[in-house]
C-alpha cells in the first residue's frame, strides 16, 4: 500500500491532471477578478484619501497571484500537460498553451519585484492624477522615471536576449516586433500625410456643446443606446470614471465606463460606445471557454478593432446617427431641431487637436505614432524623462502642427504610462487597421446594414461579430483570426481606403 501511495502521481490520469490544472486556474481567475474590481473601484468610486491603503491591497493580491501561478506543482503540471498535448482536445490544448506562455514570463520575475512594481504602479497613478490636476509635471516625474526603470527590468527578466520593446509588444500583440511596427507605421504615416491636407470638413454646428447636460439623464440615454446595440445589463454595468475603460470581473460581470460633462455630450457618448465594443467582445465569448484561459479577447489589437469599429465606423456613421437622433431627442428635447446631417458633421470633424481620446479617427493615428516614437526614445536612452514635456511639444508640432500650452493637454493626458503600460499604445492603431479590414468584410456580406442601423436594428452586426470574432475568445491567434474572417493577412489597405472613401471621394 505504502509503495502504491508513493507512486500515486504516476497513476493520475490526464483527466485528473487537467482537473487539477483547471482548479488552480479558477483560483487565479478569482484573484484576477478581485484585482480588477479593486482597480475599477479605485477609478470609479474610492475616496482619494484611501489611495495608500488601496495600494497595499492591490499589492497583496498581485503577490498572491504571482505566488500561486509560479507554485512548483502548478508549473510542473502545466509543463507536463504541454508535453502531452497530443492527448488533449483542442480547447484544453490551447488553454494550456496560453497558460504556459504567461507562466514562462511569470516564473522569470522575482516575487519581491512583482510586489514592489505593483505597489509603485498604484502610487504612480495617484501622482499622475495629482500632477495632471495641478498642471505640474514635476509631481509625476520621479514616478514616471521609476515606471520606465521597472519596465526595463521587467523586459530584462522576461527575455534579456530580445530588444526591450519587442518583449513589451509581445505581451500585448503576440508575435509583433518593433521592426514590423516601424514598417506599418511609416506606411500609414505617409498615407495620412497625403490624405490629411485633402480633407475639408465643415466647422462644428456645436450640437453637442453647452446645452446644460445632466449626468443622470445622459447616463440613461447611454444605457438605452448601448443596450440596443447588444450590451447585456443583466451581466454588466455602466460606470463613471475619469479616463474611460472596460474591465471584466468575471464571466458574468463586464464593466464599461465613461465620463460625463454638463457642457458637452459627444465624449460621454462616443467614449461609452468605444468601451461598449470592448464589452460586447467580453460578454459574448463562448461559455464553454469560461473555465479556461481562453475566456478573454485574444489580443489588444483585436480588442481595439472591436471598440474602434463600433465607435467610428458604426457610431459616427449616418445610419447610426439617424437612429441615435430619436434617442437623443427623447432625453434632450432640444435635439428635435437638430438635423441628422448636423450630428454626422459634428461627429466627423477632422482637425488636429491635443487630446488623443478626443481626436478624430484620421489624426488619431498621429497621436499613436507620437507615443510610439516617444516610448522608443525613452527606452533607448535618446530621451530623458525629465525632458519629456518639451520633447512632446516638438513632436506634436511636427506631426500635427500644433503645440499644447498645458501638460494636461500634452504628455500628462494619458493614464497609461503611470500604470507602466508601455508598448501598449501601438495596439490602438493596429486596432484601426484590423477594424478597417473587418468592417470591409462585414459591409460586403451585409449590404443592407445602413437601412437596418437607421431603424435601430443592430442584429446583423451583433451576429456577424459574435459568430466570427467574439465567441472565439483566445482560441485563435490574432493573425489566424483576421485571416479566417477576412481571407487576408493584416494590412493597412482597407483602413486607408475607408478613410479616403469617407472623407475625400
Ligand atoms: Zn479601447
Amino acid at each position: 500500500m505504502l509503495q502504491f501511495s508513493n507512486n500515486n502521481s504516476f497513476n493520475i490520469s490526464m483527466k485528473d491532471k487537467l482537473q487539477k490544472y483547471y482548479k488552480t486556474l479558477a483560483e487565479l481567475k478569482s484573484l484576477e477578478g478581485i484585482s480588477n474590481l479593486l482597480e475599477w473601484d479605485q477609478e470609479a468610486v474610492m475616496p482619494q484619501s484611501s489611495v495608500e491603503a488601496r495600494a497595499d491591497k492591490v499589492a497583496i493580491i498581485g503577490k498572491l497571484m504571482h505566488e500561486k501561478s509560479v507554485e512548483l506543482d502548478h508549473v510542473n503540471l502545466v509543463n507536463e500537460l504541454s508535453d502531452n498535448r497530443d492527448q488533449l482536445d483542442p480547447i484544453d490544448q490551447r488553454s494550456v498553451e496560453v497558460t504556459k506562455t504567461e507562466l514562462e514570463k511569470e516564473t522569470k520575475l522575482p516575487t519581491e519585484f512583482v510586489e514592489e512594481f505593483s505597489k509603485n504602479k498604484s502610487l504612480s497613478q495617484q501622482a499622475w492624477y495629482e500632477a495632471k490636476m495641478k498642471e505640474d509635471f514635476s509631481i509625476f516625474l520621479p514616478y514616471l522615471e521609476k515606471m520606465f526603470e521597472y519596465t526595463k527590468q521587467y523586459a530584462n527578466y522576461v527575455d534579456p536576449t530580445k530588444p526591450i520593446y519587442d518583449v513589451l509588444l509581445d505581451g500585448y500583440e503576440e508575435g509583433m516586433t518593433t521592426e514590423n511596427l516601424k514598417v506599418i507605421f511609416s506606411d500609414l504615416k505617409n498615407n495620412l500625410k497625403e490624405i490629411l491636407p485633402q480633407i475639408k470638413t465643415q466647422p462644428s454646428n456645436e450640437v453637442f456643446q453647452n446645452k446644460d447636460f445632466k449626468k443622470h439623464i445622459t447616463k440613461e440615454l447611454i444605457e438605452e443606446l448601448t443596450a440596443k446595440v447588444g450590451f447585456d445589463y443583466s451581466r454588466g454595468v455602466l460606470g463613471e470614471v475619469h479616463h474611460p475603460f472596460e474591465t471584466k470581473i468575471s464571466t458574468n460581470d463586464t464593466r464599461i465606463n465613461t465620463r460625463y460633462s454638463e457642457l458637452e455630450l459627444q465624449t460621454s457618448i462616443t467614449g461609452a460606445i468605444h468601451e461598449l465594443g470592448h464589452g460586447l467582445y467580453e460578454q459574448n465569448i463562448d461559455p464553454k471557454y469560461a473555465h479556461t484561459s481562453l475566456d478573454q479577447g485574444v489580443s489588444l489589437g483585436i480588442h481595439e478593432s472591436q471598440s474602434r469599429m463600433l465607435e467610428n465606423m458604426v457610431g459616427r456613421g449616418k445610419a447610426f446617427c439617424t437612429y441615435a437622433k430619436e434617442v437623443l431627442q427623447k432625453y434632450y428635447p432640444i435635439y428635435k431641431d437638430v438635423s441628422v446631417d448636423s450630428l454626422v458633421n459634428d461627429l466627423n470633424i477632422v482637425k488636429p487637436s491635443f487630446i488623443r481620446i478626443e481626436a478624430d479617427e484620421v489624426t488619431y493615428n498621429m497621436h499613436i505614432i507620437l507615443r510610439f516614437e516617444t516610448e522608443l526614445d525613452l527606452l533607448n536612452g535618446k530621451l530623458e524623462v525629465k525632458d519629456l514635456p518639451e520633447y512632446w511639444n516638438a513632436k506634436m508640432k511636427d506631426l500635427l502642427g500644433i503645440v499644447p500650452t498645458k501638460v494636461s493637454e500634452g504628455c500628462l493626458q494619458d493614464v497609461h504610462w503611470s500604470m507602466a503600460l508601455i508598448g501598449y499604445f501601438p495596439t490602438y492603431t493596429l486596432g484601426n487597421l484590423n477594424a478597417g479590414q473587418l468592417w470591409n468584410s462585414f459591409t460586403t456580406k451585409n449590404p443592407n446594414y445602413e437601412k437596418e442601423f437607421s431603424q435601430g436594428n443592430f442584429s446583423s452586426y451583433f451576429n456577424y461579430f459574435k459568430t466570427n470574432v467574439w465567441t472565439h475568445g483566445t482560441f485563435h491567434k490574432p493573425a489566424e483570426l483576421i485571416k479566417q474572417v477576412t481571407g487576408e493577412e493584416l494590412n493597412s489597405k482597407y483602413f486607408v481606403e475607408y478613410l479616403r472613401k469617407k472623407y475625400i471621394l
